[in-house]
């Protein structure tokens, strides 16, 4: 199954199956509530060399809480923020799940960053939650072997 998605004027579009998804997080750490101007940033996880891009994000880049270098990608013309990804781990790639065109079938392991989630923005208790961030960067280079 092929999704897709895009920014708000088009000009930038990307594609993937499905079920290269290697998971879902909801992510409430404070760079990302600025990032989104919202409580949360959405992401999926997938490997860069599923997805593919038509059209240049521009990226800004800041320092994360465990010292990699978070790029966020967004669109030049119309601001939307898209994707990003860490330098120290750019064969993955996060999606903002907000930006497909059908996010109907998306489905969310775990919260991180819950401890600087406030009440207006409740982490879902449904899902496993992480104070922090629980090693992602280790535990996808362990989940990418599967997929590389
Ligand atoms: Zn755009
Ligand atoms: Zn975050």
């Amino acid at each position: 199954m092929t999704e897709s998605g895009r920014c708000q004027c088009g000009e930038i579009k990307y594609s993937f199956e499905r079920d290269k998804i290697i998971s879902g997080h909801h992510c409430h750490c404070k760079d990302c509530q600025r990032a989104t101007g919202s409580g949360k940033a959405t992401i999926l996880v997938i490997s860069k060399k599923n997805l593919s891009i038509s059209g240049e994000p521009k990226y800004f880049e800041s320092v994360g809480n465990q010292g990699m270098h978070i790029n966020r990608g967004f669109c030049e013309k119309c601001g939307s923020g898209i994707l990003s990804f860490a330098k120290e781990l750019d064969r993955v790639i996060f999606i903002k799940a907000g930006t497909l065109d059908d996010s109907s079938w998306v489905t969310i392991d775990s919260n991180y960053f819950t401890e600087s989630a406030d009440d207006w923005n409740k982490p879902d208790d449904h899902i496993k939650s992480f104070n922090q961030n629980p090693n992602l960067f280790e535990n996808i280079k362990t989940v990418l072997k599967s997929f590389m």
